[in-house]
């Protein structure tokens, strides 16, 4: 509580915001700088580090999407004991990346179900082998193809696979009644997208989901996003939405366009900004030059 009266006072400027987020990384294991907010209807999110949490705090017990680190997911597990001593029915993944399911093995012995899209469980043991640290994982119990449904409590949560965005596994995972869908790291908020070529990514059905999805969900919904540059705003709407979508678009635009102007790949990841998208900003804009022009290439 103390910590987020806090950070509320605080000048959000770019130097503070700077500062505050070294401390984190230095902070002893047991100082709490995270943040745990109910959305509305018992569903919330959760932020520390890594990709952003979504909870259900249903009658019955508790949903969690995704699960950071080991050393984060213990704070939130804490959060939700604090709200009642129930069981935690389900732990579900959106895509199989460390930053979303590290954390997993925090739940060990306390989840009833583990679920993710069947290529995110391919690509969890795949790459929890190549680091040689299965041994620190807990992976999925229960994969499907298409879509995977459940009820919990009042509460209805559905699970919806599109095909290839940001690696081949990614799931968008919606709360019926609250109408909250998490999209995992289908979102990146003005915020340069990590493109996972290596695990089946595809920048070009990666806009066509986002184009489903703004038809699938309604103006009330509320979307949780994995990562965005500002904290405030890791929850959104569709204009959000069709704003990465247009990034994504943009992004294709201009490689395509530089391809043809006969220009090098080192000369296209000289860029510093996307033109049609000047919003997206951060780090690692190479990633995305990167992964469009593997796509554009390949063609
Ligand atoms: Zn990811």
């Amino acid at each position: 509580m103390e910590r987020r009266r806090f950070l509320k006072q605080a000048t959000l400027t770019a130097a503070v915001m700077a500062f505050i987020k070294g401390e984190v990384f230095s902070a002893p294991a047991n100082r709490r700088d995270f943040n745990f907010k109910e959305i509305r209807n018992g569903v919330g999110y959760f932020t520390e580090q890594g990709g952003t949490i979504a909870w259900l705090n249903a009658k019955t017990g508790y949903a969690v999407v995704d699960s950071q680190f080991p050393n984060t997911a213990v704070n939130l597990i804490q959060e939700l004991k604090n709200l009642g001593d129930k069981p935690i029915k389900y732990l579900l993944n959106t895509h199989h990346h460390g930053d979303h399911t590290g954390g997993n093995i925090a739940f060990k012995g306390i989840v009833e179900h583990i679920v993710a899209h069947q290529n995110a469980l391919v690509n969890h043991k795949l790459a929890a082998e190549k680091a040689n640290n299965v041994d620190k994982q807990l992976f999925a119990t229960t994969t499907f193809g298409k879509g995977w449904r459940a009820p919990l409590g009042d509460e209805r949560i559905e699970a919806y696979y599109y095909g290839s965005g940001h690696t081949n596994g990614d799931v968008v995972y919606h709360f019926q009644n609250a109408n909250i869908a998490h999209m995992g790291d289908l979102m990146f908020n003005r915020r340069f997208p990590f493109i996972d070529k290596e695990n089946g990514a595809h920048i070009g059905n990666w806009i066509t989901i986002l184009d489903t999805v703004v038809k699938q969900f309604d103006g009330d919904t509320i979307f949780i996003f994995g990562h965005a540059k500002d904290p405030q705003q890791i929850t959104g709407n569709k204009a959000d939405i069709l704003a990465f979508r247009n990034y994504l678009d943009s992004l294709l635009i201009f490689v395509q366009k530089e391809i043809t102007a006969g220009k090098p790949l080192s000369e296209i990841l000289k860029a510093t900004t996307i033109p049609g998208a000047p919003e997206w900003t951060g780090d690692g804009i190479q990633r995305s030059l990167n992964a469009a022009y593997t796509e554009l290439t390949a063609r």
